[in-house]
């Protein structure tokens, strides 16, 4: 059984139609890399999947482990393993990460029948994973992302990933702003978490990123659907040439 399997998946929001028929199957073990062009609609399938209210679906199906993944609440995605960086706050003035994320990983442990961690359990935990994705020990201390630089989220975000290990990650690379340190932290962190039972859904317009994250298989999506789908080799081959040809080979305008 597949991991994820997003099958003809329509939504909308307001009264606009955004997403137009996705269907993507990824297994455990892999990683997939969506690109495409601005606006069309990579960030509302992380959206959709993340069950942002928003986002009204009209057509199709999501399962998740064999389960239907769009009945289910925001934090019970969470629980069941999914991990989408943005369904955590952006930022929470007076909740330090460390505070965060006992919660979080409490809810998850509960979930998975497994007793919280005695705080000295969880400080070596913390100190361990902080560890592994190089994160500065003094950003555990800080409020949730706030006043965080771009490069300081994405290891916050990486380093919730490390702690919550869960079996689906769907990432969003959305940040134009993202130096190539930030870049960095994304793949290393992505690479060191890769496992046979979880899978990394990776969603950029950067083909720079997949330089340092090789992924198992490449989609591009236009206009509310994935279009192409390929090896590493689609990535180069968009970065060489840009979106048009494909554009003109679906025959929807520029
Ligand atoms: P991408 O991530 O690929 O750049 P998005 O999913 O952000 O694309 O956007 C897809 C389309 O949906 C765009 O045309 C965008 O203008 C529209 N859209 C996204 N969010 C909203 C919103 N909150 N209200 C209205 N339209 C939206
Ligand atoms: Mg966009
Ligand atoms: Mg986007």
């Amino acid at each position: 059984m597949a991991l994820l399997e997003i099958r003809n998946l329509h939504a909308r929001i307001e009264d606009k139609e955004i997403l137009k028929g996705v269907n993507l199957t990824v297994n455990a073990g892999e990683v997939h890399a969506i690109m495409g062009p601005n606006g069309s609609g990579k960030s509302t399938l992380a959206s959709v999947l993340a069950g942002r209210e928003d986002y009204e679906v009209t057509e199709g199906e999501v399962l998740y482990d064999g389960k239907n993944l769009l009945e289910m609440e925001p934090d019970e995605r969470a629980r069941e393993g999914v991990f989408l960086a943005f369904q955590y706050p952006v930022e929470l003035p007076g909740v330090n990460m460390a505070t965060f994320l006992r919660e979080a990983l409490k809810a998850i442990r509960e979930h998975r029948g497994l007793p919280p961690l005695g705080p000295a359990e969880f400080l070596q935990l913390l100190k361990e994973k902080a560890e592994l994705v190089g994160l500065d020990p003094s950003l555990k201390q800080r409020s949730v992302n706030e006043g965080f630089s771009g490069g300081e989220k994405k290891r916050s975000e990486i380093f919730q990933l490390a702690l919550l290990e869960p079996r689906l990650a769907i990432l969003d690379e959305t940040d134009s702003g993202l130096d190539i340190d930030a870049l960095r932290t994304v793949a290393d962190g992505v690479n060191r978490l890769r496992t046979p039972d979880r899978a990394f859904v990776v969603i950029t317009h950067y083909q720079r990123l997949l330089n340092y994250i090789v992924p198992d298989y490449v989609h591009v999506m236009v206009d509310g659907r994935i279009v192409r789908s390929g090896d590493k080799n689609l990535a180069l081959e968009l970065e060489e040439k840009g979106y048009d040809w494909i554009r003109e080979e679906i025959g929807f305008p520029a």
